[in-house]
């Protein structure tokens, strides 16, 4: 143990001529320009070849020279050549995070496996304190108020949000300090401490590389997990104890307990105290003083809102009556302008209504007028075709009443001719028939024309007494038939002998004649129309209409 305490003051490093620090292992041995890094006062090289024995350099001390030994230990070149290392890599290896029980014959917990942590950022020497609020705060700053000051690492490793992830402590030895696991658990941020050998600068380099120099002072992880007893025979692969973690683990936790006690026994002490007692009853007077002071000042605001109220309710009577007279008005003169306003849009829309029909009868004579010229020349065209077949049909007809016409004069011609053909027999037979027989013959005619006159005399005589007279009306009907019966037989004797005279039964040749006079007057009608529709032709074929679209 001497020796290794011995060693422990043993420098590895000195400057050389040039001020520059030099390794043991590169410097030759003796007094070849090696200096103290703390006194600068020459040293020596002690170059051992005895094994599991460390070179070092030495103090050169001169005869008779004064005995105030050095105590400069090389231990902050090499934390420096450390922290260096942390500044520029921002990288550090951490070990695996274990839960140790509070029996020592209890296997660990595996939690985490050893890591490589990279900052986004490394700061050294800031300090960690908490502000009035309790907020977690951090300065480069180092005047800072120690009452507040939580914590100062070495290094602190940010992520990519600028918040601080790891504390890196670097030291010579593991050994918990109480305060300094307090003030992690109040910062709650991961935190190891590592040892820095006595090694060369590309040793010390490699610390950072493997976990074995690092622990941990402050894991969330390890903090937050409950030991959990695993049954024996299943304890493979969890039976890891690093004793070293395990003090530190341990310290924390009960640090952890005692806080919280602590802060129980504070608090009770604090409401136990006569400061506080005192206080309380002072709050007490303050807030029953205050209650009736606010008790006061509602009842005042009251009374002063409600003679505010009836002031101005009094002074506003006035206004709002005017102001209420106001709107009635304007609301009577919008009701009537309501009013007067619904009429004249019924009115326009009536209007409108009418307008609308109009236009929609302009628009459709016009399209009937339009159209397409060539829809325009087919409706002529129909139009056309539609007045000649009907003047054709005129044609046919008028031809018909021709011929009609023709034929009537025809049948009368020839019926003219057989009428004198007759007379002309009828007076070759007259001059035929004896002087006695002749004058019988004009006594019956004479006497037929006298019957003649009785009969229609008769006639007006029973058409006027009819009425009244039915018995009688038969009686002469019958008078009357037989008289026809005695004409009708008479007449046809005439007829035998040829000699029908001036009897109008025998003038149905009349009729004929008189057919073809109407027909003649009928042609003249027609006549008439075809002129018309022969001019309508005339005036569609010149296409004067072509202009009036
Ligand atoms: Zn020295």
């Amino acid at each position: 143990m001497i020796a290794n305490h011995k060693e422990n003051l043993q420098n590895r490093y000195a400057n050389n001529v040039q001020s520059t620090p030099i390794y043991i292992d590169d410097a030759e041995s003796g007094r070849k320009g090696y200096y103290c890094m703390g006194c600068t006062r020459e040293m020596e090289a002690v170059k051992t070849k005895i094994v599991d024995r460390a070179s070092y350099f030495r103090h050169y001390v001169k005869k008779n020279s004064p005995k105030n030994r050095c105590t400069y230990s090389d231990k902050t070149y090499r934390h420096k050549l450390a922290k260096e290392n942390l500044l520029t890599n921002k990288r550090i290896k951490v070990p695996a995070v274990y839960k140790y029980s509070n029996n020592d014959s209890d296997p660990a917990i595996f939690i985490k496996p050893a890591k490589i942590i990279e900052a986004q950022t490394v700061h050294a020497k800031l300090s960690f304190y908490e502000d009035e609020s309790g907020n977690i705060k951090w300065t480069k700053a180092t005047d800072i108020d120690t009452e507040y000051l939580l914590y100062k690492p070495d290094i602190t490793f940010f992520d990519k949000t600028d918040t601080p992830i790891l504390f890196i402590d670097i030291t010579t030895s593991h050994k918990p300090d109480k305060d300094k696991l307090v003030s992690l658990l109040r910062l709650g941020i991961d935190a190891v401490s590592v040892i820095i050998p006595k090694a060369s600068p590309a040793e010390i380099d490699q610390v950072f590389e493997h976990s074995q120099n690092t622990k941990w002072l402050y894991n969330k992880d390890e903090i937050n997990t409950e030991y959990i007893r695993v049954p024996n025979g299943n304890t493979k692969g969890i039976s890891h104890i690093d004793k070293e973690q395990r003090q530190l683990f341990a310290e924390s936790n009960r640090c952890r307990k005692a806080q919280i006690n602590n802060l129980i026994r504070a608090i009770g002490k604090v409401l136990e105290s006569q400061p506080y007692r005192d206080t309380e009853s002072k709050f007490e007077s303050e807030i029953s003083r205050v209650e009736k002071n606010t008790e006061e000042l509602q009842d005042r605001l009251f009374n002063e809102e409600a003679s505010l109220r009836e002031k101005l309710s009094t002074k506003l009577e006035g206004e709002t009556r005017a102001v209420d007279d106001e709107i009635d008005e304007i609301q009577s003169r919008y009701a009537n302008l309501e009013e007067r306003y619904i009429r004249k849009r019924e009115d326009l829309e009536g209007n409108g209504t009418e307008l609308l029909g109009s236009i929609r009868n302009l628009q459709y004579e016009i399209r009937s007028i339009s159209g397409s010229p060539e829809e325009r020349e087919i409706n002529h065209r129909k139009e056309a075709d539609d007045i000649e077949r009907k003047i054709g049909d005129i044609e046919i007809n008028i031809d018909g009443v021709i011929a009609d016409r023709e034929a009537s004069k025809r049948s009368y011609d020839e019926h003219i001719r057989q009428e004198k053909d007759k007379i002309r027999k009828d007076e070759e037979c007259r001059e035929g028939i004896p002087e006695s027989s002749r004058r019988r013959i004009l006594e019956m005619v004479d006497k037929y024309r006298k019957e003649e006159v009785k009969i229609v005399d008769n006639i007006k005589r029973s058409e006027s007494t009819r009425e009244g007279f039915a018995e009688q009306s038969k009686r002469e009907e019958d008078e009357l038939r037989e008289e026809f019966e005695t004409i009708d037989k008479s007449s046809a004797k005439a007829i035998e002998n040829a000699n029908f005279g001036e009897n109008p039964y025998l003038s149905e040749q009349y009729e004929a004649m008189l057919s073809a006079e109407r027909l003649v007057s009928d042609y003249i009608v027609y006549h008439s129309p075809f002129t018309r529709l022969t001019k309508i032709k005339e005036f569609i074929n010149s296409g004067v209409f072509k202009n009036w679209v």
